[in-house]
């Protein structure tokens, strides 16, 4: 993925941890989270994006960086042109969620006309542990870790560990953990149309619904190649190491097998965001016209 075509979310705030029992279901395209018990502080960094400045492609930096470094639209000196190899460590993760928040936001804003953003993004810190106020399929608190990937729709809000972030980064490649973001985003569009409240209890919608938001990750990935964001063959050999890595086999599965998640995201990548009405029969996720149907 390409350095200079991004702006992106910069604050990063700490703030206490959550916890309020509630009653729906968190997702993860990885499954449940192993527990990690260590606690830090702060527990939670909050990535609350807003969007800065987009410089034209080939337009001079207003940074002076060093020979060998790159600024991005932010300003900020990196030794890369290109995000693939450019991070050495997980704590490097923390910069590139917000780059992935500000592209989605960039999505959201060009496909509707608005950014439809969760109500947070949150950062779990290595070694932090603590309760969603949403459930887990067989009862109880959902952990966030710093290896969730997941939405929250009791709190709108989308958690990601920064250890799964880091190895998706560093197996698959850059353009996977984006990805991930985006289906967690899928989520959220999914929570704003009213589609996962008529479906909470009802397991089978919840392949549905999973298999909707590796659509509407390709959707984005498909604005993403438009933007020039991606390069291509690069990124589209991240994206599927990244789908085997997340395909669902076992009986209880709750996301798509490797075909079903691979056509999912190749038909919102070829055909945009309204083809992912398909995959969930009682309520679009957003109506031609763009916008989703039911909003807030
Ligand atoms: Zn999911």
């Amino acid at each position: 993925m390409r350095l200079h075509v991004f702006f992106a979310a910069v604050v990063v705030v700490m703030v206490a941890g959550c916890s309020q029992p509630a009653g729906s279901t968190a997702t993860s395209p990885t499954g449940p989270a192993a527990s990690v018990t260590a606690s830090a502080t702060p527990p939670l960094a909050e990535a609350t994006g807003r969007a800065e400045v987009i410089l034209p492609q080939g337009s001079e930096s207003p940074t002076a960086c060093d020979p060998g470094e790159f600024a991005d639209s932010r300003g900020i000196c990196l030794p890369c042109q290109d995000y693939e190899g450019c991070f050495t460590s997980a704590t490097d993760m923390s910069y590139f969620y917000n780059v992935g928040i500000g592209l989605i936001e960039n999505y959201s804003q060009d496909a509707f006309g608005k950014r439809l953003d969760p109500d947070k993004w949150w950062y779990v810190q290595t070694g932090v542990t603590g309760q969603e106020p949403c459930t887990k399929a067989g009862g109880g608190l959902a952990t966030y870790t710093d290896r969730s990937y997941e939405y929250c729709p009791v709190d709108r809000a989308v958690y990601v560990g920064e250890q799964s972030m880091w190895a998706y980064y560093s197996t698959q490649g850059d353009a996977a953990p984006i990805v991930g973001l985006a289906h967690e985003w899928g989520h959220h569009l999914q929570e704003l149309a009213g589609i996962r409240t008529r479906s909470a209890s009802r397991s089978a919608d919840t392949l549905a619904q999973e298999i909707q938001a590796d659509c509407v990750a390709g959707a984005w990935a498909g604005w993403a190649r438009t933007n020039q964001v991606l390069n291509e063959s690069d990124d589209l050999a991240d994206i599927a190491a990244l789908m085997k890595a997340v395909a669902d086999y076992g009986p209880e599965r709750q996301h798509g097998d490797l075909t079903e998640r691979v056509q999912a995201f190749d038909n919102g990548l070829a055909n945009g965001i309204v083809a992912c009405n398909a995959y969930v029969d009682w309520t679009p996720l957003v109506t031609d016209a763009g916008p989703v149907s039911v909003l807030p």
